[in-house]
């Protein structure tokens, strides 16, 4: 049986986290999944071809996102220093069936995406994910 739309594209986050050198539990918490959930997408991950469209279009998934009738102040806080919005911002993420198209878009757009939770990451994190790729890419 061939997988669905959906996990395909969480296997295809969990491949890209992996190769940026992310271990299997630091995965799990940006996607809000358990490890096992991980190690399971892994093996997806390996039996799918290579992608032909890497870069994720913000209108196939927007109409899916969680946060569409939340507050924007929420995914927007004003200092990323306060552990409880922010932990706020992230469950909406972990229960959103567009979280790993969001991460994605996210990552491939970051001069769109400066500011803000996306896919369940602050900016911080995102930076930390690019430049793994980067390093593990060179
Ligand atoms: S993952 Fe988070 S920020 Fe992205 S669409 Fe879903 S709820 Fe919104």
């Amino acid at each position: 049986m061939s997988p669905t739309p959906r996990t395909v594209e969480r296997a295809r986050t969990v491949a890209r986290l992996q190769r940026a050198g992310y271990t299997q539990d630091v995965i799990a918490y940006h996607l809000g999944v358990t490890s096992r959930t991980v190690a399971r997408l892994h093996i997806t991950s390996k039996t799918l071809p290579p992608e032909e469209e890497p870069m994720a279009s913000i209108r196939t998934w927007s109409d899916r996102a969680a946060c569409r009738t939340a507050d924007p102040e929420l995914f927007f806080p004003l200092t990323y220093n306060d552990a409880k919005q922010i932990k706020r911002a992230k469950s909406f993420c972990h229960a959103c069936p567009a979280l790993q198209d969001c991460l994605n878009y996210a990552l491939d757009n970051p001069d769109r995406t400066t500011d803000g939770i996306w896919g369940g990451t602050t900016p911080e994190e995102r930076r930390r994910i690019r430049l793994a790729e980067r390093t593990t890419a060179a």
